[in-house]
């Protein structure tokens, strides 16, 4: 086994959710899940071009994925590499600054009428959208509005689970 794969999120991971197939959209967004919260995607992805993987989800990418990626940087693997782990929340941060305006007292309010993007075939509420597009990442579980601003996107209006159990942890500490 690679270094990099004892880092891996998947390990320890049911396979099948990786090897489940284009089909199964469920299997699919649980395994991209993981993959996005995984500290070792590059080399992951790289060793699948390596591997000539043509099967598993890797990095949050079908070999379908994989393959287009490789085509449009005319098979140089660093370039597909680069672009693919790249793409998405560089077009997040895009698409945020299209719908989102500054709405005074520090919100900043989502103008598009849609409330859920699809990006890659990933479904983004707006609030994970202005998340990755806004911290580059993926949040830890489900990212809540904590300002009472309908539409609001402001950066210090958003929490992700692990905010809020640290929030709660600091009061939890408080009181005692
Ligand atoms: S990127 Fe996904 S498939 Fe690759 S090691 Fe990380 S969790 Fe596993
Ligand atoms: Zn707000």
């Amino acid at each position: 086994m690679s270094n990099w794969a004892t880092a891996a999120a998947c390990f320890g991971e049911d396979p099948e959710l990786f090897h489940a197939g284009e089909r199964d959209p469920g299997a699919i967004k649980q395994a991209r899940d993981i993959c996005n919260r995984c500290s070792v995607r590059t080399a992951c992805l790289i060793a699948a071009y390596q591997e000539g993987d043509e099967h598993a989800l890797r990095a949050g990418l079908t070999s379908r994925q994989r393959r287009s990626h490789l085509r449009k940087a005319d098979g140089n693997v660093a370039r597909a590499v680069a672009n693919a782990l790249e793409a998405t929340p560089v077009v997040l941060r895009e698409i945020y600054h299209l719908h989102a305006q500054p709405a005074g007292d520090g919100h900043v309010l989502w103008t598009d009428h849609r409330h859920v993007i699809n990006v890659r075939g990933t479904p983004y509420t707006v609030t994970r959208l202005a998340w990755v597009a806004l911290y580059g990442g993926e949040p830890i579980g489900s990212v809540q509005r904590a300002c009472r601003v309908d539409m609001c996107v402001a950066q210090p209006c958003l929490t992700d689970r692990r905010m809020r159990d640290r929030a709660a942890a600091a009061r939890k500490k408080a009181s005692v």
